[in-house]
């Protein structure tokens, strides 16, 4: 059962087209650190591929290529196939939101002559990794007259960058004894915003002034932070990891590398026979919840009217198209780390380099919470990936009972649809960096394809 390395097939001209594909990952992940910024440069992407938006639509036929967007934090991309939505769609699924800190609605303060900026984490950020390094903002602010304010400070090189503080090691006796989970409190995420005073001003003479810039710059009150979403990311692009340029260093591949590989694959396969569609979705980090989580009624809604531009609508259609799909459920897997092999169980265990990663179960202590795929469908996809000539592998998340993890994969399975958990390898998981292999990169992106344009009812 030993899967080969992938990098074995690529030489010349083929070695040429995986280095340029990873280039444009590496702008996507260097520009999108937000689910918005996501969805705007996918918006994009669809429409230099044709796409037009869903309203642009009074009747959907085979061959037309569509996008839909919710609160510009999902999005899906379908082209229309020529079977009935009925008969399923094959669908690629992946998450666009990534660990991070966000600031509190009411958060500048100043303390000891600085002004900060409260915050709290999202998702499962390892606290003590964030601490001095350059941060980023990004986000948006409305005003109560709706104008949005789009807010990116960080990215420029001319631009200033936040950070948080740490404490110098010779005072840190006491604090180094703590456990590495609370040795940063999240209360201590706080960013350092500006030490500047403002002239004149007697009391919070610092805050004051930020205040001050924020107003000239952007023409916003401190009471505007009550209605913004302001994420606070690691700045700067992502960048080619080893001396061989074999691997992408950056933050957010959980799970961006693999919604930019499905969104790719989505617009550069050639005409299926099944609609085929590629859904960027939000929340997964804290639970899929929500408005734009995978557990939000958004999707169903979207396929419903699908079939109603297509067809004469009935909710026993819907019913069918749902429970019909195929679909790759595709985050990122954990891969073994040469530094801490002692997590992993080696005979099923994923390695960078050794091409797209299927899970029949994620979870954790003794498989909760996942969604076990079936294996007939499993060897459905077998199939496509050997007839592609796509290296593929199969694992677990880390040794039974070393801790687990789950994904989106069990929620579309709700509809009685076949998910298998698909996806890329990736070390350092949720650190401000994280590492993937762009052989896998380039082998997601040609199975995203293989599957869409072969995947069919079992
Ligand atoms: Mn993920
Ligand atoms: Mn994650």
């Amino acid at each position: 059962m030993y899967q080969k390395n992938a990098w074995s097939k690529y030489e010349g001209d083929s070695l040429n087209e995986l280095m340029k594909f990873n280039e444009e990952y590496k702008e996507f992940i260097s520009l999108c650190k937000t689910e918005r910024e996501c969805v705007s440069y996918a918006i994009k992407l669809c429409e230099k591929y044709g796409f037009k938006s869903l309203k642009e639509f009074k009747k959907l036929n085979s061959g037309d290529k569509v996008y839909v967007t919710n609160m510009n934090r999902n999005i899906c991309a379908f082209v229309i196939g020529d079977k009935p939505i009925e008969d399923g769609i094959n669908v690629l699924g992946a998450h666009i939101d990534s660990p991070r800190i966000d600031l509190k609605q009411n958060p500048i303060y100043e303390a000891s002559n600085f002004a900060l900026a409260d915050t709290h984490y999202y998702g499962g950020i390892v606290k003590y990794q964030w601490v001095s390094h350059p941060l980023a903002l990004h986000g948006v602010i409305y005003k109560k007259d709706l104008t949005e304010i789009n807010i990116n400070i960080g990215e420029d090189e001319n631009d200033p960058v936040v950070c948080i503080t740490d404490l110098l090691p010779h005072l840190a006796q006491q604090k180094n004894t703590k456990p590495a989970n609370t040795v940063i409190e999240g209360e201590d995420l706080d960013i350092t915003i500006g030490h500047m005073p403002l002239n004149g001003e007697e009391k919070d003479a610092v805050k004051a002034n930020v205040l001050k810039l924020l107003k000239e710059k952007y023409d916003i009150e401190e009471e505007d932070f009550i209605s913004a979403e302001i994420e606070i990311v690691p700045a700067g692009k992502a960048r080619d990891l080893g001396l061989d340029r074999s691997m992408v260093l950056g933050y957010g591949h959980d799970d961006r590398v693999c919604a930019y590989t499905s969104l790719r694959a989505v617009l550069d396969a050639p005409k299926c026979e099944s609609t085929i569609c590629a859904f960027l979705v939000d929340k997964e980090e804290i639970g899929s919840v929500g408005a734009t989580g995978a557990h939000s009624k958004w999707f169903e809604n979207i396929i419903a009217e699908l079939i109603s531009l297509t067809t004469d609508y009935s909710d026993l259609k819907l019913r069918h198209a749902l429970t019909n799909t195929r679909m790759l459920s595709s985050d990122v897997s954990a891969g073994v780390d040469p530094l801490y092999t002692s997590v992993f169980e080696t005979k099923n265990a994923a390695y960078l380099g050794k091409g797209i990663c299927y899970n029949k179960y994620t979870g954790s202590r003794g498989k909760s919470g996942c969604n076990d795929a079936d294996p007939k469908y499993i060897a459905q996809i077998r199939e496509i990936m050997d007839s592609n000539n796509i290296n593929y592998q199969t694992a677990e998340l880390g040794k039974v009972d070393m801790g687990g993890g789950g994904t989106i994969a069990y929620i579309l399975g709700n509809y009685g649809m076949n998910v298998i958990d698909a996806g890329i390898a990736v070390l350092s998981m949720h650190a401000p960096n994280e590492v993937v292999s762009k052989v896998d990169v380039f082998e997601a992106y040609k199975a995203y394809i293989a599957f869409v344009v072969n995947a069919k009812n079992i």
